[in-house]
């Protein structure tokens, strides 16, 4: 098959992507690729049409017209195929409050047609000693380790994380942080779409700024504001070397409270 599309390197290539909602265009001629290994950050206000695009990757919702490939699969001919080597992150909400982790992630793992090592996935999202547990039992950081595990049963290729740490404390969050590097240290590519920029400035190799629809900027987070500081930005008051948030993580310290 015949590509316009670089293919150097890129897991994800992403092409003129459509898509409206009647006359409402949420997504309106979206390029971009994603290289393999890459942290890569979808940031914009609400609305501005990223969970739209990132379900069109998914596989989930289909484009008007443009063309997504994600590890050589054409998302819009074979959206199972893509479904089967990607990992999403669900909403906790759909999961079994009364089944334990273990019996969870058996359920994941049979709609892949694949078996699981419930351990050793629990391992590596730090829920050694959860394996019994009961999903509803677990604290709001636990619940949110547990669904990227569920996204891993498939040995995916590219994780998709949407809004990971909405919702957490900032021990849990920087916890979460911490496992998105262990995970692209281990070579899978993540796609993650945040409203916090300390967030994407910490874990993102490049991100895309989506607006109404636009890609509006897509580069290194610190290049990006080496550009706006470029056009003579600066701020009104001096940032301290310190935030609110330094202070709270000084008082209550850095361990996880989950336990
Ligand atoms: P958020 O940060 O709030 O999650 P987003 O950037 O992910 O926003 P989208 O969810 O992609 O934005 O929505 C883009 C636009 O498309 C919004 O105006 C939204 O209301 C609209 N939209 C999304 N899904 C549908 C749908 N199924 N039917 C109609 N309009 C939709």
């Amino acid at each position: 098959m015949s590509s316009t599309l670089t293919t150097n390197g890129a897991i994800i290539e992403v092409e003129d992507l459509h898509k409206s909602y009647g006359a409402l265009k949420a997504v309106d001629g979206v390029s971009f690729t994603v290289q393999r290994g890459e942290v890569f950050g979808m940031l914009g206000p609400n609305g501005a049409g990223k969970t739209t695009t990132v379900e069109i990757l998914e596989g989930i919702r289909t484009a008007d017209s443009g063309r997504a490939i994600v590890n050589g699969i054409d998302v819009r001919r074979d959206p199972r195929g893509v479904k089967s080597i990607i990992g999403v992150q669900l909403q906790s909400s759909t999961f079994f409050d009364e089944l334990q982790l273990s019996e969870l992630l058996e359920v994941f793992a049979s709609l892949y047609h694949r078996s699981v090592d419930a351990k050793a996935l629990l391992h590596k999202v730090e829920l050694d000693d959860k394996i019994n547990a009961y999903f509803s039992k677990l604290s709001g950081g636990q619940k949110q380790r547990f669904s990227i595990a569920a996204a891993l049963v498939n040995e995916p290729v590219v994780l998709f994380l949407d809004e990971p740490t909405t919702g957490l404390d900032p021990q849990a969050r920087r916890h979460l942080w911490e496992m998105v590097k262990q995970f692209k240290a281990n070579g899978t590519t993540v796609v993650l779409t945040t409203h916090y920029m300390e967030e994407a400035e910490v874990l993102c190799d490049r991100v895309a700024v989506m607006d109404s629809g636009h890609i509006v900027a897509l580069d290194r987070p610190d290049a990006l504001v080496d550009k706006l500081l470029a056009k003579g930005f600066h701020k009104e008051r001096v940032e301290r070397q310190a935030t609110l948030e330094d202070v709270f993580l000084d008082l209550t310290g850095k361990a996880l409270r989950e336990d």
